[in-house]
């Protein structure tokens, strides 16, 4: 079953392109980007051996075309395709074809792809393996009286959600009898429109629950193991900002019980390569498998920097055929990793994305710190694709290390030309309910308010990059504070002000 693998395709763009070109790089691997015609010159394709243009900016004329990929595949001689995250990184026909094309898809197998894609198939197969879900329906439901059944039973809140959901789309909360029918015809015509596919099921919603993961490694002789836990709690729009492992809710019990089960969900699905089992865990530490992601994450380093193993080599060893090199019991947990994503969002305004050039960029270094980022400065942050810059992550010997130094590195990060969440992520890092570790999936809608950065800005933590995030082409926007003059310059009182000098001595 061993097969050699010379030269890859990376079938992505941005910071994972450029982290799994690196990869492909440390193991004498070939490497050939694709791109779009607003990447031509983007750090992934001046890194890779070879690149090929693969269509205009749209990533459905572009980033999401299969049989282009395929064709380049072929025309540079890939002999396997890494999908990356996002795009067709879950897309099961697309890794059927890649295999049919006789090139190795470095991921499962599409059959895992298709029956983890499918929520109510995915709970299915796992609850047969003894996996805990959350209470919800087996099968997508189209009637609503059944919708009505289930709440009698188990209790609003409930949550209508797509079957073939991701991003949040299709998801309706429903608080009590009266909103059920307009958030089941929502959510269905949603889903719709987002996955060519109505199916919703119900789900009870749990209230306050933690967003916990687990990562797997799986070779293709049914070895399964995992690098423990993320916490992915810090979301907005369902979406995760801030991540970090260990958890402060996991203790060696809990991390075992649910290690155990991860395992046991991805062996359910017959998992090869490295995926994620996402669950819930409420406030008693009762945890229900949520879903299966079926492709690398983009907090996987926070789990690297921990274990000190490689996740995307590992990637390329499973597809080559190798066996894992080390048992569960020879992965060893040191110290904690926070993870920062940096993106190209206005904090103030809704985390609306901004767009534009970057101007100027000096990321953070030193001890500790680690940045995973596919942009440069000149480099473009468009409308086409996701805004995220930047991937700041922080090792250190305790959290509250990791946490000092992860606010060191970001008061350090120089970027002007968009705005950028920097002070969001300073808010978070900064907030005693962080701090203290009680919080959940709802700690931003509940801690979170655009004055609040304001007010923090006059102090001294946060200002620096405040003032980062303000400032756009030398000007002091109008969102400042009151602590700028007259002359565009900033004044801010305090320790820790002479790097903030020698910041603005360049925008002068
Ligand atoms: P998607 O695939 O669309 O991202 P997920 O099922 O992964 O959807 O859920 C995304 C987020 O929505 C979770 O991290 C959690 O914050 C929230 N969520 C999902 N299901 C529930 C539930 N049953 N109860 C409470 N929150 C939920």
């Amino acid at each position: 079953m061993k097969r050699e693998i010379k030269k890859v395709l990376i079938a992505n763009r941005g910071e994972i392109a450029v982290r799994i070109i690196r990869a492909c790089q440390e193991m004498g691997i070939g490497t050939v980007a694709i791109y779009s015609d607003a990447d031509r010159t983007s750090p992934h394709v001046l890194m890779a051996d070879q690149a090929y243009r693969i269509g205009p900016a749209p990533s459905r004329e572009s980033y999401l075309v299969t049989e282009k990929i395929l064709e380049i595949a072929t025309l540079s001689g890939a002999d396997a395709i890494h999908p990356g995250y996002g795009f067709l990184s879950e897309n099961a026909s697309f890794a059927s074809r890649v295999l049919e094309a006789g090139i190795e898809f470095i991921g499962p197998r599409p059959e895992s792809i298709h029956t983890m894609g499918d929520k109510t198939e995915a709970r299915k197969v796992v609850s047969a393996a003894g996996v805990p879900t959350v209470p919800g329906t087996a099968d997508a439901v189209s009637d609503e009286k059944l919708v009505r059944d289930f709440a009698r039973e188990f209790g609003y809140p409930i949550l209508i959600k797509a079957a073939a959901g991701g991003g949040g789309k299709g998801m309706r909360v429903v608080s009590s009898e009266s909103q059920l029918a307009a958030a089941f015809a929502g959510a269905q015509s949603e889903a719709l429109s987002a996955f060519g596919d109505g199916r919703v099921y119900v789900e009870k919603y749990l209230e306050r629950p933690r967003h916990i993961e687990f990562q797997i490694l799986a070779d293709k002789y049914g070895n399964t193991i995992h690098l423990g836990e993320r916490e992915c709690s810090i979301q907005r729009r369902h979406q995760k900002v801030v991540e970090e492992t260990p958890s402060v809710i996991v203790d060696d019990d809990l991390r075992s019980r649910m290690g155990r089960m991860a395992v046991a969900a991805a062996r359910a699905c017959k998992y090869e390569n490295a995926g994620t089992i996402e669950c819930l865990v409420d406030k008693d530490r009762n945890f229900y498998f949520l879903e299966m992601n079926t492709r690398l994450q983009v907090e996987h380093p926070v789990t690297e920097m921990r274990t000190g193993i490689d996740i995307v080599h590992q990637q390329l060893r499973i597809a080559m055929g190798e066996r894992l090199a080390f048992a569960q019991g020879d992965v060893q947990f040191r110290g904690h990793a926070i993870e920062c994503r940096i993106y190209a969002e206005d904090p103030f305004n809704n985390f609306l994305p901004s767009t534009g050039t970057i101007t100027h960029l000096k990321p953070s270094q030193g001890f500790g710190i680690r940045e995973d980022r596919g942009v440069e400065q000149g480099g473009e942050i468009s409308v086409y694709y996701d805004p995220m810059i930047s991937k700041l992550v922080a090792h250190a010997q305790t959290r509250d290390d990791a946490i000092l130094k992860l606010k060191r590195a970001l008061h350090e990060y120089e970027i002007l030309g968009v705005r950028v969440n920097i002070p969001f992520n300073l808010f978070v890092l900064d907030h005693p309910c962080f701090r203290s570790g009680e919080f959940d999936t709802h700690f931003v809608a509940t801690h979170f308010r655009p004055e609040l950065l304001r007010q923090a800005s006059e102090s001294d933590n946060t200002a620096a990059a405040l003032v980062t995030a303000m400032l756009e082409d030398g000007r002091v926007h109008s969102t400042s504070t009151s602590n700028h003059n007259q002359n565009n310059s900033v004044s801010i009182n305090g320790v820790g002000s002479k790097w903030k000098t020698r910041r603005l001595d360049y925008l002068r």
